[in-house]
């Protein structure tokens, strides 16, 4: 299953935890500008290896693709 560490919109960061808890790796998703947050303002952290969304583009797309 195609998860967000094969998406084009996802740059790795490092160790965290995913909705349960539970220890995985963890990266930015920058689909969409920042949000607002408490401290100013930050991309959504999603699990690498969780799921994909409905906005999931694999890495390997090409640059028409990228572009729509
Ligand atoms: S949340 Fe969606 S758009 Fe963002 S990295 Fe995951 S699959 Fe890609």
């Amino acid at each position: 299953m195609k998860t967000c560490k094969d998406c084009y919109h996802y740059v790795f960061v490092g160790d965290g935890k995913n909705g349960k808890g539970e220890a995985t790796k963890v990266g930015n998703c920058f689909r969409y500008p920042p949000g607002l947050t408490a401290e100013g303002s930050a991309y959504p952290i999603v699990g690498c290896n969780e799921r994909q969304c409905g906005e999931f583009l694999p890495k390997t797309a090409g640059i028409k693709k990228r572009l729509r």
